[in-house]
């Protein structure tokens, strides 16, 4: 094994100013990860808006994903919250350590979140700068596992948040927005800008909050996401076509239906799915809201047995 580097304690870690965390970085041996998204939130204000527009209950624990160097994380704690925290990072998870490790409340997942969130026991709240490159790919994971939480608030690229939030008929609006809107409402935050982080990046990032829905309408079946998924893989055809490939190359070919089911019954299955979902077919999947698309899948699946 190899010995562990020998740096100075941490202490007093100033999360605002950007040359202190530098002069930190460099005596800690540690440097900014690009691979890993890493941005420190260095705006104060903007911090403290992210952990309001959560509102958790006092004593429920929070899932937050990659601390850092723990600018949310203290403040967290500070409020008494305990805190499940995921971070990717050997250096950071060592300084985490240092920080809070003493503290009952806290509980450090070292590694990536994407493969160790789902051991962990399920929270109602969770809180995230996110590593650009997993917002996406987290967040739809979650969902179409059912990992949800009563609240998250998270802070993702603009363009992210935008897909996020749209609505049908909008140039954002994607199978990403339907796979959220079916568990959440999603409440966009303020517009966070390069400035507001460290290193600077290119981009504007938003602050999000999803609250968990209540009026879904109906469990979204199996197929739901796969569904949503090829309905929008072209985006401007008309869904009849889409369907009716997702039933013969999704459903008929990979066994998911009765054997006796062939290619023609594709077309057959289509039509009546479109039909009891009271759509013509010569609708496009951007145009669609969330109720049509769990009635489609409903419809198919029901069918296909
Ligand atoms: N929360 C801090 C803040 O706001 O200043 C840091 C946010 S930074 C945008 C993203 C954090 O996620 C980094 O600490 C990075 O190391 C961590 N991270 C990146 N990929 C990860 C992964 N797959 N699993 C867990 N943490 C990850």
């Amino acid at each position: 094994m190899l010995p562990e580097p020998q740096v100075p304690p941490v202490m007093g870690l100033n999360y605002n100013s950007v040359s202190e965390l530098r002069t930190f970085l460099e005596k800690q041996g540690l440097g900014m990860r690009k691979k890993y998204g890493q941005n420190f939130l260095i705006n104060p204000a903007v911090r403290r808006a992210l952990i309001d527009a959560l509102e958790a209950e006092p004593d429920a624990e929070i899932w937050e994903i990659g601390p850092g160097l723990g600018a949310m994380t203290g403040q967290l704690l500070e409020k008494g919250f305990p805190v499940r925290a995921f971070e990717i990072d050997p250096g950071f998870a060592r300084v985490l350590r240092e920080l809070f490790g003493s503290r009952p409340n806290f509980t450090l997942i070292e590694g990536d979140v994407m493969k160790t969130w789902p051991s962990q026991p399920a929270a109602q709240y969770l809180l995230g700068n996110l590593p650009y490159n997993i917002a996406a790919a987290l967040i739809a994971d979650m969902v179409e596992k059912k990992c949800l939480f009563r609240r998250m608030v998270l802070t993702v690229q603009r363009e992210v948040a935008l897909r996020m939030a749209a609505r049908p008929g909008s140039a954002d609006y994607s199978s990403f927005s339907v796979l959220c809107s079916s568990a959440y409402k999603v409440i966009p935050l303020m517009i966070i800008r390069g400035a507001s982080f460290y290193p600077r990046p290119n981009v504007d990032s938003q602050g999000l909050k999803l609250e968990l829905r209540e009026d879904v309408p109906g469990a979204c079946p199996a197929i739901f996401y796969s569904l949503v998924r090829s309905l929008f893989a072209s985006r401007r055809k008309m869904i009849k076509n889409n369907l009716r490939n997702f039933i013969f190359s999704v459903i008929i070919k990979k066994g998911c239906a009765a054997p006796n089911i062939g290619q023609a019954a594709a077309e057959d299955i289509a039509g009546e799915a479109l039909a009891r979902s009271s759509l013509k077919g010569n609708e496009r999947a951007e145009n669609l809201g969330l109720e049509a698309f769990v009635s489609l899948a409903k419809a198919v699946e029901d069918l296909s047995k």
